[in-house]
């Protein structure tokens, strides 16, 4: 049986904030018991508070005051928490798994048992395919795999590789990671070798005629639970999309300054990639955005809304190449309603932090109407922070279909307003949505596969589930309180919606992994871990 007592179960560092939550309708005296079993620390815990996400009571045990390096528990009455470890170094691993997926998720490439152990598998996915609705071939290969399926989609690859350039700006000794891959030990660090490996892909996905970027690569329909060289069916190019080309535009022109020390060429080549996307991505508006042709099944990446694909572009534009004409299109955006965010769906958030950084002039008026929209943002993220028990920035109405994507992206938007204001109150609330995805949570299980305690066993992931074992450090979508799925259903209908989670292969609402959820954490981590 499970604890009742919720804490970050890989650990803490040793100066930072420490807080376990136990449920129950009283306060109570909680210990921290260091590795020989001594009591450390005893205190009494906060108030009982009810709380409508887990439609249950719980108290805050908090155990700042702890910052001897050490492994310890909680204990409350007869109850203990897991092992939790105080030390500096603690999300190391994490971060190193984290990062080593993309590698594992490479397509159209071997992957050999000495860098992949048992996920090794020969090339995949490396016929030509075929553009819809036509007999033209075309070679797509390389790039990520895009989640538990073999899909290549553009715009999820963008928002990946913008958050990736981002984790690289807030913490650059992730260049310094030995990844453990093939080219480990070149000039390039590994993580600009791994990216570089999803850009190049990007590249072939650009119509060399118009500049317009294809929106996908994939099968019509989805595989079972195979290895990826089983997969065999004829792959299917989907239509060029806004959506797709804006986000190409922005994310090459934010791998140029990142390439040009290393490989001027290639910077050169994403540079008038980014130009000629940006220039014909309006030419692809169709109402209602991208939607699957007839026949295609797999995942559409809809978006209706297409603004802020373009806002986001035009500020990487400025940005990069310093033209005047990108500056005179943002801030004609500026004007007009667009969706902020660090999602695949909502991207402006990029682009605002494109605008606030770059080298060249920018308006006054715009920056602080900026500024000021993300501090009112990172605001009302701290009323649903401070109102929620488990600390993070929730209410009941936000576990929806990849809940701990927006967990990681409002810790973005809180470190944004610290970034801001210098406020810590920003940075410690974005550090508690840490804690929740390392296992801070009701569900009680450690959202990242292989880490932690209580670990996700079954994710909807095709490589895991064909070898028969959770491939490490991937972050998992999380309780959805939707049921988009039987097994959801089954398992989860009439839970309180931050319980809707269940460790199922087949709950690709709950249990699947991303890309760009990946990306979304290392993002987070290296902003308020560094
Ligand atoms: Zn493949």
């Amino acid at each position: 049986m499970k604890s009742k007592i919720y804490v970050n179960e890989i650990g803490y560092r040793p100066n930072d904030r420490k807080v376990a939550i136990y449920c129950g309708k009283d306060a109570v005296n909680f210990q921290i018991l260091d590795k020989t079993g001594a009591c450390v620390l005893q205190k009494v815990s906060t108030e009982s508070r009810y709380n409508p996400s887990t439609e249950n009571y719980e108290v805050k045990c908090d155990f700042s005051e702890i910052k001897e390096n050490g492994e310890y528990i909680v204990k409350v009455a007869d109850e203990v928490s897991v092992p939790f470890v105080v030390g500096e170094d603690i999300y190391n691993h994490s971060v190193k798994s984290l990062m080593r997926f993309f590698y594992l998720q490479r397509c159209g490439t071997e992957l050999t048992k000495e860098f992949a152990g048992e996920y090794a598998h020969p090339s995949c996915h490396n016929t030509p395919a075929r553009i819809y609705g036509t007999d033209i071939f075309r070679e797509v290969n390389g790039g990520w795999h895009d989640a538990g399926d073999y899909g290549r989609y553009i715009v999820a690859a963008a928002v990946t590789l913008a958050a990736l350039f981002h984790a690289i700006e807030n913490d650059e000794s992730l260049l310094k990671v030995d990844m453990q891959i093939p080219e480990s030990g070149q000039a390039m660090p590994d993580l600009l070798t791994e990216i570089r490996y999803e850009l190049e892909w990007m590249l072939k996905m650009q119509d060399e005629a118009t500049g317009k970027v294809y929106h996908k690569v994939t099968c019509a329909g989805f595989c079972d639970f195979i290895m990826p060289e089983y997969e065999t069916e004829e792959l299917v190019i989907c239509p060029f999309s806004l959506t797709a080309t804006a986000d190409f535009a922005a994310c090459m022109a934010m791998a140029v300054k990142f390439y040009a020390p290393y490989d001027k060429a290639f910077a050169e080549r994403m540079a008038e990639a980014a130009k000629r996307a940006y220039a014909v991505m309006r030419e692809i508006q169709v109402p209602g955005g991208f939607l699957n042709p007839e026949g295609v099944v797999t995942g559409t990446y809809e978006d209706k809304y297409e603004l802020d694909e373009q806002y986001w572009a035009s500020a990487e534009m400025y940005k990069a190449f310093g033209d005047e004409l990108y500056k005179n299109e943002f801030e004609n955006y500026v004007n007009q309603e667009v969706m902020h965010g660090y999602g695949w769906e909502d991207v402006a958030s990029f682009g605002n932090l494109a605008y606030l950084s770059t080298s060249y002039p920018t308006d006054d008026k715009i920056a602080d109407k900026l500024r000021k929209a993300i501090v009112d943002k990172a605001d009302a993220l701290m009323k649903k922070y401070e109102a929620n028990n488990y600390e993070i920035s929730f209410d009941e109405k936000d576990f929806i279909w990849g809940s701990n994507m927006y967990i990681a992206e409002n810790g973005s938007h809180l470190f944004d307003a610290y970034k801001i204001t210098g406020k810590d109150e920003y940075l410690i609330a974005a550090r508690e949505h840490i804690n929740y995805i390392f296992g801070k949570n009701p569900c009680n299980v450690c959202f990242i596969t292989g880490a932690g305690t209580n670990q996700v066993y079954n994710p909807h992931h095709r490589p895991s589930a064909a070898v028969k074992k959770a491939m490490l450090g991937m972050l998992i979508g999380g309780p959805d309180s939707g049921l988009h799925d039987p097994d959801a259903v089954r398992d989860c209908a009439g839970l309180a919606p931050a319980l809707c989670y269940t460790d199922k292969l087949l709950s690709y609402s709950t249990n699947e992994v991303t890309i760009y959820w990946n990306s979304a954490l290392l993002m987070l981590m290296a902003q308020v871990l560094s």
